[in-house]
């Protein structure tokens, strides 16, 4: 028999009530045990909880949630205590002398997706909306947990299938006229799916980036003021400011939100070349970080004509924001080169001083509006996490081979196979036992 698990599922710490979570097939035997009897299903009940010896632990609202009409779809139980931490333990130290043992991360939502109450996308859903900070990771996690990241998978199988069985009549009637009929059927369906999963992972960026936090890099040459504009933006001094080049060795980020999402600014080693070792590690996680960055801010000092932009040049793309600083130093802000630099690489340009707050509360504004306009859609997007990404390009690629292999239906066929099995794994229907290792040990427990 599987065993009876339980968990503590609110929060650790004094609060006014602490609800521990139970199930298995021993919820029954541990609820009446505790509590005397049975409470009718699904209707709060107060009871008195007592250990084995008759000691009362609380007095509390009980649950019973009978299966498969649960979470877990097992028999299952909540108990609301008093929050008190030793309650809590003697309500714990009960449960496991009756037989229960503690639930590790995510093993109730395990059971649930084990139990087919929930695929492994809405699994990934629960769990991303226990993380949620913002309103926007909330929404989307709450879309995806309500199936319509599955359903959207779910289409595309039912289309991937149709294609295939066409595929099949023409192998196995391979002496009628069927064959090269069929295959013509199913080329266009093939060629649907190519199209619409190419535009899914094109739009794979705007998931995953409300979902891990928007990643903004502060980039430019040591002393352009980096840090201080970071400390402006974010409202308070989390990097170290100092007029030494060179002070920030490693990434440093700050979560803030803008625009209702989750945005992760980074202040990073500025870009110069440099022999010294230590430096020359940060300058190169600075420029992975920035690379991979979903906008860079370019901080140049305004006085500096040149501006050590060349460094970072090769870095910048469209829609980025040159940030000339230092603008109260009174010099005319100029620099000649990164401004034409900016026009060439379609930088928008905007002056502030870090330093004395000026003109930072407009680029935060654009900053805002830019996050807001590349992530808000109208729908859930097809793509929250880079594992659905990946599996997502595995189907594209077997999607692409079958259509090469068309003329000859029983390998475009495998193809399409392998195809349906890449998407399927993205809801877990087929799942590798380490995937969903990985996955649910990610949880917190209790959930
Ligand atoms: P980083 O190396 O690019 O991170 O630059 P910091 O933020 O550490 O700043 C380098 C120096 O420039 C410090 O002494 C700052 O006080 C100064 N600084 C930064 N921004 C401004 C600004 O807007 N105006 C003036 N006058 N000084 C600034």
């Amino acid at each position: 028999m599987r065993p009876t698990i339980f968990a503590l599922a609110t929060a650790p710490g004094r609060a006014a009530i602490a609800v521990v979570r139970v199930s298995g097939p021993a919820t029954a035997a541990m609820l009446t045990a505790l509590s005397g009897a049975l409470p009718p299903p699904r209707r709060a009940t107060l009871k008195r909880l007592r250990r084995a010896d008759g000691l009362t632990l609380d007095e509390a609202v009980t649950l019973w949630f009978p299966g498969p009409h649960s979470y877990t779809g097992e028999d299952a139980a909540e108990l609301h205590l008093h929050g008190g931490a030793a309650v809590i333990a003697g309500v714990a130290e009960a449960l496991a002398h009756l037989g229960a043992r503690l639930a590790g991360p995510g093993e109730f939502t395990r059971r649930a997706f084990e139990a087919g109450r929930l695929d492994l996308d809405q699994a990934e859903a629960v769990a991303d909306l226990v993380e949620a900070e913002t309103a926007a990771q909330a929404r989307q996690a709450l879309a995806q947990l309500e199936g319509a990241l599955g359903q959207r998978y779910r289409t595309w199988r039912e289309r991937l299938a149709r294609a295939l069985a066409l595929l099949e009549a023409a192998v196995d009637f391979p002496d009628e006229d069927v064959p090269a009929d069929v295959a013509a059927r199913a080329a266009p369906l093939v060629d649907g799916l190519v199209a619409e999963l190419k535009a899914a992972l094109a739009d794979a960026g705007r998931g995953v980036r409300v979902r891990e936090g928007y990643r903004i890099a502060i980039v430019g040459a040591p002393n352009a003021g980096k840090s201080s504009l970071l400390n402006a933006l974010a409202g308070r001094d989390a990097a170290i400011v100092t007029p030494g080049a060179g002070t920030t060795r490693d990434v440093i980020e700050v979560a803030l939100v803008l625009a209702g999402h989750k945005v992760l600014l980074a202040d990073m080693a500025g870009l110069r070349p440099t022999v010294e070792p230590v430096e020359a590690e940060g300058v190169r996680r600075a420029r992975a970080w920035a690379g991979a960055a979903a906008l860079r801010l370019w901080i140049v000092d305004a006085a500096d004509a040149g501006g050590a932009w060349r460094e970072g040049e090769s870095l910048a793309r469209a829609g980025d924001v040159l940030v000339l600083n230092k603008i109260d130093l009174g010099c005319a802000a100029d620099a000649a080169e990164a401004r034409r630099a900016a026009a060439r690489l379609g930088l928008a340009v905007l002056e502030v001083s870090a330093l004395k707050g000026v003109g930072v509360e407009a680029l935060a504004e654009a900053v805002s509006a830019r996050v807001a306009a590349e992530l808000s859609g109208a729908d859930c997007p097809p793509v929250t996490r880079q594992r659905h990404a990946r599996l997502l390009g595995d189907a594209l690629g077997h999607l692409e081979r079958a259509r090469t292999a068309m003329p000859a239906p029983e390998l475009a066929a495998e193809d399409l196979r392998l195809a349906a099995a890449a998407l399927a794994r993205i809801t877990g229907r087929i799942g590798a036992e380490d995937v969903l290792g990985v996955i649910f040990a990610s949880f917190c427990i209790g959930k």
